[in-house]
């Protein structure tokens, strides 16, 4: 909890015995924040299925709540339903419901073309069962013709039974902001959170938001560009100023806070410890 309000973590799952121990690590030093839940991403055309079951099974059976993520993109009907059968039989409760992004050398495209049609397999296969997540792009998603198309197709998801949203990551709250009055004049009154990624490498992040279409701002490139190698004060400026957004974010009023992990607890932790000192007084 921060300032009273949920919050949740995003891990990969990890491909070695090593990246399995270190997320082990990673989350009982995030449990400390008492988590909503933990959700843990897939990879597009099914490459973690596998990888992302037996983390989200491991992570229920240490007492956490876990959210798979599930992408379309690429996947037959059976093999979602699949999936669903299993989490449900699980006790799974929360899903991340997505397209996926086009893998490279893709074959097939699977049965589904976009999120939309998921969730509404999803509501009509396993009825209220889960509490379904979709994904919302307050800077608009990179394939969209249109912000007003890629509004329209967000309140597509809602309409056919997306329970809340989480957001790509963003630095401008504004653009955060002005995208939830949008909805709410359109009739969406779903919870809609931010999706928060902290600053770990400027080369990753920049090559990473130039093709999810999640601006940095240039004053931001710039600062962070001028720390080259120097990643201890690159990660200190950088949770300075992920701290400072979520602390607008928290004051103007948001539902919850969701982070983008990368399987790492330090930076978040100090983001979430600056921010909640922010609030104490
Ligand atoms: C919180 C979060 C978690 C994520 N987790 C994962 C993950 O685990 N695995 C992964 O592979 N990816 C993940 N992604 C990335 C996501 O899969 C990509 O952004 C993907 O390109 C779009 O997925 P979507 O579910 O938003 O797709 P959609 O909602 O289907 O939208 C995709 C594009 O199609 C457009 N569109 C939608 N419907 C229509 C229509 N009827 N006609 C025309 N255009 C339409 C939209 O405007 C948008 O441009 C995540 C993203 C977020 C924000």
């Amino acid at each position: 909890m921060m300032k009273n309000i949920p919050i949740s973590f995003e891990f990969f799952p990890p491909k070695t015995a090593d990246g399995i121990a270190n997320l082990r690590k990673t989350r009982e030093k995030l449990s400390v924040f008492k988590p909503e839940f933990f959700s843990v991403t897939f990879g597009a055309g099914g490459s973690t299925r596998d990888r992302t079951m037996e983390t989200v099974f491991e992570m229920q059976a240490e007492g956490y709540n876990a959210a798979p993520h599930i992408s379309c993109i690429s996947s037959s009907k059976e093999e979602i339903l699949e999936l669903l059968v299993s989490y449900k039989k699980q006790g799974i409760k929360r899903l991340v419901a997505l397209r996926g992004d086009v893998p490279s050398g893709l074959v097939s495209a699977g049965d589904f073309k976009y999120a939309a049609e998921l969730v509404s397999f999803i509501r009509q296969e396993t009825g209220d069962w889960f509490h379904l997540e979709v994904a919302a792009y307050p800077e608009v998603h990179p394939e969209a013709r249109s912000a007003a198309k890629d509004l329209n197709s967000f309140k597509n998801k809602i309409d056919v039974g997306a329970n809340s949203a989480i957001t790509q990551y963003f630095y401008n709250a504004d653009a955060y902001f002005k995208f939830v009055d949008d909805c709410i004049k359109l009739g969406i009154n779903v919870p809609i959170v931010p999706g928060i990624m902290p600053i770990y490498n400027y080369t990753q992040l920049a090559r990473f938001s130039d093709a999810c279409g999640a601006e940095i701002p240039r004053w931001l490139r710039m600062r962070l560009e001028a720390y080259a190698d120097d990643l201890p004060s690159l990660r200190a400026f950088g949770a300075d100023v992920v701290s400072d957004l979520c602390s607008r974010l928290l004051s103007e009023g948001v539902p919850s806070l969701h982070f983008y992990t990368l399987n790492q607890a330090g930076v978040i932790s100090n983001i979430i410890n600056n921010v909640s000192s922010d609030f104490k007084t």
